[in-house]
C-alpha cells in the first residue's frame, strides 16, 4: 500500500510555482495577485482563507483579503464583486463560502467575470469544462487529478466509483475522471445519498473517490482488494487531547481499509493540502492568460 502524500505534492507544486513567480519578477512582469473575499466569522472559514493568503505570500503572489461583517448587504456584496472584475491589478479571486443566508450565493457566483473565477465555480467554467474547453477546474478535483498524474495511477478504462456529487467535488470529479484525458479515461458511476446499496457499487470501483462528509462511511468490506481510495472528507470531530479541541475525520474508515489498498489517501494530509495549491495554479494560469485569452 502507497501513502498518496498531498502535503509532499502541494509543495511540490507551490515550489513550481514559487519558480515562475521568481521568473517573472526577474523579467520585471507583473506579479499574480489573488483577492479573497469573507464574509462572516465562522471559523472553519477564516481559517480558510487565511491560510490561501500565507500560501500567496509563500509563492511571492500578491494577495488581498476583504473582510465584511455577516450583515453586509447582497448589494454591497455584488458591489464589491464588480470593482474586482474591473480592478486589472487583480488576476483572480474568490469569494469564500457559505454566504449567509440573507446573500444568494448562485447570484454572486454568476457575479464574478469568469475570467477571474479562479475558484471554476461560474457556470460558465463549469460549462466549458463539460465541453473540454479550456477553463478554470474546481480546485480540489483538480489536485486529486494531480495526485492520480503525479504517482502515475493508471485510471484508462478504470471503473471510478464517485461517492457525493457536490458542485464543488463529486460533480465535477465524475465528469473529469470520465473525460478522454489523462488522467481520465474511467467508467464512471456517480453514487449520492439516494444511492441504494452503496456497498454494491464500492466494491467494484479500481478507483473510488468519496466526497460526504460522513466520517468512516466506507468500511473495509466495501472495497476490494487493491483498490485506489480517495477521501475527500474532512469532518471536525471533537478530540479533547488536541489544543483545539477537534480533529479531522475523513470518509473513509483509514486504519481498516488502507491495508486492502494499492494507494490511499490520509486524512488530513491527503487531498486538503492540494486545493490550496490548486487555487495558486490557476491565479497563475489567470496572470499568464492561459485559460482566456
Ligand atoms: P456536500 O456536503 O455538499 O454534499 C454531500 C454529498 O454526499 C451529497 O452529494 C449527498 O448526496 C452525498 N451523500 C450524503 N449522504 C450519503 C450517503 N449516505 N451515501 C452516499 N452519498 C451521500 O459535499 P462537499 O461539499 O463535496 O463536501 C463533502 C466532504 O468533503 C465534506 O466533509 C467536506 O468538508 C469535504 N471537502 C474537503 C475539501 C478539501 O479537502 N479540500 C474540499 C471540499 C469538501
Amino acid at each position: 500500500m502507497t501513502l498518496l502524500d498531498g502535503k509532499k505534492t502541494s509543495e511540490a507544486i507551490q515550489d513550481e510555482i514559487a519558480a515562475e513567480v521568481t521568473a517573472l519578477k526577474a523579467d520585471g512582469s507583473k506579479i499574480p495577485h489573488l483577492a479573497a473575499i469573507l464574509v462572516g466569522n465562522d471559523g472553519g472559514s477564516v481559517t480558510y482563507v487565511n491560510n490561501k493568503v500565507l500560501a500567496c505570500e509563500r509563492v511571492g503572489f500578491v494577495s488581498s483579503l476583504f473582510h465584511y461583517e455577516d450583515t453586509i448587504t447582497e448589494e454591497d456584496l455584488l458591489n464589491k464583486i464588480k470593482e474586482l472584475n474591473e480592478d486589472e491589478e487583480v488576476d483572480g479571486f474568490i469569494v469564500q463560502l457559505p454566504l449567509p443566508k440573507h446573500i444568494d450565493t448562485e447570484k454572486v457566483l454568476e457575479a464574478v467575470d469568469p475570467k477571474k473565477d479562479v475558484d471554476g465555480f461560474h457556470p460558465i467554467n463549469v460549462g466549458r469544462m463539460v465541453a473540454g474547453l479550456p477553463a478554470y477546474l474546481p480546485a480540489t478535483p483538480a489536485g486529486i487529478l494531480q495526485l492520480l498524474q503525479r504517482y502515475e495511477i493508471e485510471t484508462f478504462g478504470k471503473h471510478c466509483v464517485v461517492v457525493g456529487r457536490s458542485n464543488i467535488v463529486g460533480s465535477p470529479m465524475s465528469i473529469l475522471m470520465s473525460k478522454n484525458a489523462s488522467p481520465g479515461n474511467c467508467t464512471v458511476t456517480l453514487c449520492h445519498r439516494y444511492t441504494q446499496d452503496l456497498a454494491y457499487h464500492t466494491r467494484q470501483a479500481d478507483i473510488v473517490i468519496v466526497a460526504v462528509g460522513i466520517p468512516g462511511l466506507i468500511t473495509e468490506d466495501m472495497v476490494k482488494e487493491g483498490a485506489v481510495v480517495i477521501d475527500v472528507g474532512t469532518t471536525r470531530v471533537p478530540d479533547a487531547s488536541r489544543k483545539s479541541g477537534f480533529r479531522l475525520r475523513g470518509d473513509v474508515d483509514f486504519d481498516a481499509v488502507a491495508p486492502k489498498c494499492s494507494y490511499i489517501t490520509p486524512v488530513p494530509g491527503g487531498v486538503g493540502p492540494l486545493t490550496i495549491a490548486m487555487l495558486l495554479k490557476n491565479t497563475l494560469s489567470a496572470s499568464k492568460k492561459e485559460v482566456y485569452a
